[in-house]
């Protein structure tokens, strides 16, 4: 079988070592093989996009425009072949990986805009005969870690803003989903940029982690992933000798959804069966925690249990299906591992959180969507992050402590409360500690060109996406001139 190379300095390099990709939805269906960089190799990357860097930053914005357009516009036309190996080296149904498509075509042709709108301000000064002026500079060369989670969206959401405002890339995907990752990849090795401005290196993080985080050629980091990752990559930015390199952390998260005796209970239990269970849970802005105040929670677990038994376990790439399997066998064994804590803990499981091993005789990473019945916050299973389809429900007293149960987490991503009260929709979405609200909206599904990160220990540094992604990928620059 053919291996997918790296793309360093312009070229695509044979490595030392590769690695299959396999289908969570059939693991006996091997979907390529991808080369593994070596650490010199990254290395490697890092001076060739030290190297191209200042071409790029000279580069006019209309040539940055063009680049992205281009990007984004050859990603739509793909949109089907590109959600069809989404699907299946990920496992997320076929209607959601082409959304996640398209998403990321329209990240490049928003940062396409974007690139032709970077401006600046002119500040009179307060002494005389002076102006002020300030402007924004790339930030030189960024290194891009992204999680299996989103294997297009999230590499879209960095790697465009860092090419819109003239910064080098070197780009590393999970080692779970290099296939995206590859055809990305080589959608931008066409797209016109100086050899080097854009580097692919798949392969294993702790092994590259040194080369993309402690090399002095890198100014920036942007990293989505889990928490524990997350601390090393800060320690990393922070400990390596010469300049720290600025660092953008996205990680975990517990996200509450609040269900108020007054809400819609349609609209609860969509929000609901979306938010914990789409994606089979597994988005950081999943809601896990479902805290419901005892008016309406004995109808809501009843809608819920009903709402559950409709939803289809299978093959991401049937169109039947609503709920892929897993992503593998360690974060299947994962979920299953929190399932048994969560009985132990005195939890009632009242539906699903079944291994099945195969559907339709496909040998794949299956589980039941699992919801718990009766637990209370301190419980693991209402702390820890899961990053499964396992979603628990949490009685409040009333409203007041359904929010302070929200927020009583060491997360703060996203959070959602379903309301028909405008008082109380204002009430929450002011006091909810958490980056992103929704009322009366899943947790998770977000807007391309709108701010996305949290708070606590779910986001370090500025947010990512819409214009406030200029925060993180160029450095401002104020200059004082005598008239
Ligand atoms: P992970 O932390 O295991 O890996 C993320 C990336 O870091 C991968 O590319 C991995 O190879 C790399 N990596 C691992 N060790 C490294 C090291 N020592 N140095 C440098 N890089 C290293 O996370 P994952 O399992 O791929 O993704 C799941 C996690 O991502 C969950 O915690 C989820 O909540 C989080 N996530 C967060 C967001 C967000 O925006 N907040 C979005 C999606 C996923």
């Amino acid at each position: 079988m053919q291996v997918h190379r790296n793309h360093i300095a312009g070229d695509w390099v044979d490595s030392p070592d590769a690695a299959a990709n396999t289908n969570p939805s059939d693991t006996r269906d091997v979907v390529g093989r991808y080369a593994r960089a070596s650490q010199a190799q990254a290395l490697d990357a890092v001076a060739a996009a030290a190297a191209a860097q200042p071409r790029w930053a000279a580069s006019t914005p209309q040539q940055r425009a063009d680049a992205l357009d281009g990007i984004g516009r050859e990603i739509a036309d793909r949109q089907e072949e590109l959600a069809d190996l989404l699907a299946r080296e990920e496992g997320k149904p076929l209607a959601e990986a082409r959304a996640e498509v398209l998403r990321a075509s329209h990240i490049f042709r928003f940062f396409a805009g974007e690139a032709m709108r970077l401006g600046g301000e002119l500040l009179p000064s307060t002494r005389a005969g002076l102006t002020v002026e300030i402007t924004r500079e790339p930030v030189g060369v960024v290194s891009i870690i992204t999680p299996w989670n989103f294997p297009i969206a999230i590499p879209a959401w960095k790697i465009a803003p860092a090419l819109a405002f003239g910064n080098a890339v070197v780009f590393k995907p999970a080692e779970l989903v290099p296939g995206s990752a590859w055809a990305l990849a080589e959608i931008i090795s066409r797209a016109g940029l100086p050899a080097g401005t854009f580097n692919l290196v798949m392969g294993r993080g702790r092994e590259l982690g040194d080369a993309l985080l402690g090399h002095p050629g890198v100014a920036a980091v942007s990293f989505t992933g889990s928490e524990a990752t997350g601390r090393k990559v800060a320690q990393a930015c922070i400990g390596r000798p010469g300049p720290m390199a600025k660092f953008q952390l996205e990680m975990g998260g517990k996200n509450p959804l609040v269900v108020l005796d007054d809400a819609d209970l349609d609209v609860a239990v969509a929000c609901a069966i979306n938010g914990a269970f789409f994606s089979t849970g597994q988005r950081c802005t999943a809601s896990s925690r479902l805290i419901v105040t005892p008016g309406i929670h004995d109808r809501f677990v009843a809608a819920m249990l009903a709402r559950l038994q409709t939803l289809v376990v299978g093959d991401a790439r049937d169109p039947r299906t609503t709920i892929g399997p897993v992503v593998d066998a360690t974060q299947l064994r994962q979920d299953c591992d929190y399932i048994d804590i969560g009985r132990s803990e005195g939890a009632r499981l009242a539906f699903g959180g079944e291994a099945l091993g195969q559907v339709a005789g496909r040998p794949g990473h299956y589980l039941q969507p699992a919801l718990f019945v009766d637990t209370d916050n301190t419980m693991r299973i209402n702390r820890e992050e899961i990053f499964g389809p396992v979603a628990a429900v949490i009685r409040a007293r009333d409203a007041d402590e359904a929010l302070a149960l929200a927020n009583d987490t060491a997360f703060g991503l996203s959070s959602g409360v379903c309301t028909t009260s405008l008082k109380q929709a204002a009430h929450f979405k002011r006091h909810l500690q958490a980056g992103m609200v929704m009322v009366n909206a899943p947790t998770a599904g977000v807007d391309p060109h709108a701010p996305f990160g949290g708070r606590k220990g779910s986001s370090h540094g500025p947010r990512e996406q819409g214009r406030y992604a200029a925060e993180f990928y160029t450095t401002v620059k104020t200059a004082y001139v005598a008239a």
